[in-house]
């Protein structure tokens, strides 16, 4: 434990609408069920709380980070010495065909909104598990489509304020935004323009998509969905681009998952982490894997491809402790 974090607990025990917990393993709040111990564990569903939470954190001196659902993280053995902060606000509202949806709520539950709605713009990222929050922080998206090109405003804090950015503002990249650049801002709700659409068309839109999604990463798989970010076939050195078949480039990206395959990293394991053997860029836990055997088979994966390609791969998966 860090020196005031019993001070600290102190002060967060003052403010009302806080949960805060000692020790707990963050192995139950990550998909890998990898992780050990937070200092200290606060989950609110108030803003106003999340926010005074907050401040005693930063004036604390104590590190801290912000975690949604664990779906993209990987949490070392030791835990985190410092505070854990969980956002749970989950509230959905829709005027018009615009929908507001706060960071806490579950991503899968915003699309479910919306599509009951009829609104159109969010049903590629069915079965995407984990928050709203994350979702924006990380651009989540699949089938070519990412929920930046829906969201209009996010609400945050940036460690001093509440501050509201549209669009632009968020700096929105392929898996990128500007809050993956200020890990200290938390977002606390975004804004949605979405457009009208028959509903039941877009429920099978979705519900095709969650088939599809549950073949390749079945509910119970210990994993973080793609270990890597896929790469711009424009940002490749002229070696590793001309290497790559033109059927295997989507969207103008190359999955790293081709190079992964052509390295040899279907099947690799280490300790009880494994890729899978049908997907070279899904790693998972078999049960008893640890953040050290995990982050060990991602060095190893990420040199092989580096040796044969002359390439870097990106983890989209992020760190805590
Ligand atoms: C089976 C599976 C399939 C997946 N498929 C996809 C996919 O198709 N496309 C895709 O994009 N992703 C995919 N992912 C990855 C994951 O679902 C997304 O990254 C998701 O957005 C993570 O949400 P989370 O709430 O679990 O975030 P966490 O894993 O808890 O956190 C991820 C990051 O977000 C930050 N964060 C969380 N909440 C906030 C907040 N309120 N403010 C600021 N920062 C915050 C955390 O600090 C952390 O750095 C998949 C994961 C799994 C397990």
């Amino acid at each position: 434990m860090m020196p005031n974090t019993e001070e600290t607990r102190a002060r967060l025990a003052g403010i009302p609408h806080l949960t805060i917990s000692a020790g707990v393993p963050l192995s139950r709040y990550t998909r890998f069920g990898i992780g050990g111990p937070a200092d200290l564990l606060v989950e609110s569903p108030r803003a106003e709380a999340f926010v005074a939470a907050l401040a005693v954190a930063r004036e604390s001196g104590i590190p801290y980070v912000v975690i949604g659902g664990g779906t993209n993280l990987i949490v070392s053995d030791a835990g985190f010495r410092g505070i854990v902060l969980r956002y749970r606000g989950d509230r959905l509202l829709a005027a018009n065909h615009r929908v507001h949806a706060d960071a806490g709520a579950v991503l899968q539950d915003l699309v479910d909104f919306a599509v009951d709605r009829g609104l159109q713009g969010l049903e590629t990222l069915a079965g995407i598990p984990g928050s709203v929050g994350a979702a924006v922080y990380g651009n989540a998206g699949a089938y070519g489509h990412s929920i930046s090109e829906r969201v209009v405003k996010v609400r945050f804090y940036d460690g001093r304020e509440v501050r509201v950015f549209d669009n632009q503002e968020c700096r929105f990249e392929y898996r990128e935004s500007v809050f993956k650049r200020h890990k200290d801002w938390i977002i606390f709700a975004a804004e949605l323009l979405l457009e009208p659409a028959d509903a039941d068309a877009l429920r099978r839109t979705a519900a095709g998509i969650v088939q599809v999604r549950n073949e390749k990463f079945p509910v119970t798989m210990k994993c973080a969905g793609s270990i890597f970010k896929n790469l711009l076939l424009k940002d490749l050195p002229p070696a590793a681009a001309a290497a790559v078949p033109p059927a295997a480039v989507r969207e103008g990206k190359v999955p790293a998952a081709w190079f992964l395959e052509q390295a040899g990293a279907k099947g690799m394991e280490r300790g009880d982490i494994h890729v899978a053997s049908y997907h070279a860029n899904l790693v998972y836990n078999g049960g008893s894997g640890t953040a050290a055997d995990l982050c060990a088979l991602i060095a190893e994966l990420k040199a092989k491809v580096g040796r044969r390609f002359g390439i870097e791969l990106e983890e989209e998966v992020q760190y805590v402790g």
